[in-house]
Parts: C-alpha cells; sequence; structure tokens
C-alpha cells in the first residue's frame, strides 16, 4: 500500500470518528489535564531521579518525574516537568497502554481482542519495532488506536546526550508519520524514566508526557491470572493501565486481555483514548 492511500484511509477513518463524535459520544472520550496527575509514592528522600542510577529489575515499578518549571513551546505544547498518569473524563473511564511494540507475534492478537470489544488503545512503540512492522501501525490507524512514542531503541533517557535523545525521538516520529499516517501526540519515556531534556524535547515535537497509573508487571510474566488481578484491582475512574506487546514472551498478556477486557466493561467501565488537550 502506498503512503497516499494510507493517509487517504486514515483521513476518511479521522472524518467518520469526528461524525461520530457529533451526534453525542464525545463524552466517551477523556480530556487529559496535567492537574490531575497524581504522584506516585516515590521515597523522599535521595538523589534527583535524573541522576540515581536504575537497576534493570526495578526500572518499571514506578514512573520517575523530572524537573523544571513548565514553560512555553512550540506548536503549544506546554513543557510539563512531570508526566501524566492518569486521565480526567465523564464515567467510569480507563485507558488500557501497551509498550515496546509492535510484534507481529502477539500485537495481531491485542488487536484482534479490542476489535471484538469494539473499544480502543493506545501503543507507544520503538521506531526499531514500527519499522519493520509497518503494517500493524497502519491496521492501528485504520482501527481507531492512538500510536505514541516511546523513542527508537528504548534507551534510559537519563544516561543520554540531549542530541541522541531528540534522534531516539525525532526519528521514531518519523517512522510513526510514515506508516500510522500522522505524527505522535503522546510520548513514554523508557522505564519511566523522565529528565528535563526528554520534556523539552518531547514538547518540542509536540507530544505531551504521558505514564501510567497501574502497572500491570506484565513483563515479568506473572502468570495471567496475577496480571488480570492487577488490573482488576487497580481499576477506578481515570486509570491509565501499562502492559506490553513486545520484549520478551508476551502471550500472558495477550491472554489476561482477553479475560479483564469483558470484565472491565461489564463493570461499566469506558475503555477509550485521551484526546490531547492544547495549552
Ligand atoms: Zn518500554
Amino acid at each position: 500500500m502506498t503512503k497516499d492511500q494510507l493517509l487517504t484511509r486514515r483521513r476518511a477513518l479521522l472524518a467518520g470518528a469526528a461524525a461520530v463524535g457529533a451526534v453525542g459520544t464525545a463524552g466517551v472520550l477523556a480530556a487529559i489535564t496535567g492537574e490531575e496527575a497524581v504522584r506516585p509514592a516515590l521515597p523522599a528522600v535521595g538523589p534527583p531521579a535524573a541522576a540515581r542510577p536504575l537497576k534493570p529489575s526495578a526500572y518499571r515499578l514506578q514512573p520517575l518525574t523530572g524537573y523544571g518549571p513548565p514553560r512555553a513551546a512550540q506548536r503549544k505544547t506546554l513543557v510539563r516537568h512531570e508526566p501524566m498518569l492518569k486521565v480526567s473524563g465523564r464515567g467510569r473511564t480507563m485507558v488500557l497502554t501497551f509498550d515496546d511494540g509492535p510484534d507481529p507475534r502477539y500485537t495481531p492478537h491485542i488487536l484482534d481482542t479490542l476489535a471484538e470489544y469494539d473499544v480502543h488503545a493506545m501503543f507507544f512503540v520503538c521506531g526499531e519495532m514500527a519499522v519493520h512492522n509497518e503494517d500493524l501501525l497502519a491496521r492501528m490507524a485504520d482501527e481507531g488506536h492512538v500510536v505514541g512514542n516511546h523513542t527508537w531503541s528504548h534507551p534510559l533517557l537519563t544516561r543520554l546526550s540531549r542530541s541522541r535523545i531528540r534522534s531516539e525521538m525525532e526519528r521514531t516520529c518519523d517512522v510513526i508519520e510514515d506508516a500510522y499516517g500522522e505524527r505522535p501526540e503522546w510520548f513514554r519515556a523508557p522505564y519511566g524514566a523522565w529528565n528535563r531534556a526528554a520534556f523539552q524535547l518531547g514538547a518540542e515535537l509536540g507530544m505531551e508526557p504521558l505514564a501510567w497509573t497501574v502497572d500491570t508487571l506484565d513483563w515479568t510474566t506473572p502468570g495471567t491470572r496475577s496480571i488480570v488481578g492487577r488490573v482488576e484491582n487497580g481499576a477506578a475512574p481515570g486509570v491509565v493501565v501499562l502492559s506490553h506487546d513486545a520484549g520478551g514472551d508476551r502471550s500472558q498478556s495477550v491472554r489476561a486481555l482477553r479475560d479483564y477486557l469483558p470484565q472491565l466493561l461489564d463493570s461499566g467501565y469506558h475503555i477509550t483514548v485521551p484526546r490531547r488537550q492544547y495549552a
């Protein structure tokens, strides 16, 4: 498929979505606001996150936050000093996010389940995965999912120079635009390790930083039941759930979604994707 065909298809999809929104389902979409963000329980003492070495085994356990005052930026994207951790919106809204893919072994199954229940999710993709799986990004566009930027090669940004961070982000924006049809509006730092450069460069590239509220810890392959339990125990209005569709054997993540998604829907949750709120 040519890029033009892809863009035409994407535009048609967006036009359809706008028409649906106009007739009254817009309230299902959540607006994200920085004010709603809640800090995770971080240690009260210790060196700044940017300087603290991270153990690989502990890196995904909690989002770290960066420093610096908010500033005005190009493209009316605010430079934040911490990522958003949850969404605000009417009703029982939750957001499902899948990181590190796409992986042709697992991502199609996740897309199948989302389609079966007619819900949309967010995929924070790595450029080095996306460039080999552009068909999966096109499918995400066709099916109304949101694709975010998770860097090119999943490095620890707090150890990189500013120019390397920019390169990691920019190349990934480019491959997403090629395959998905538009540039990403959301960014998530690998390992939840944010720093000031990541916030500033993300804003320059027109992206908002989104972390998560509930970590399924699926990357530790704790068992499908354990992943399901973490989602069910963490379910609450505004919650953003972190899972992975790549980076190892993710068959437990695939099976868990088939279990918890219908349960969340039965409990009255709207599973949706956030709408950007421009500064
Ligand atoms: Zn990741």
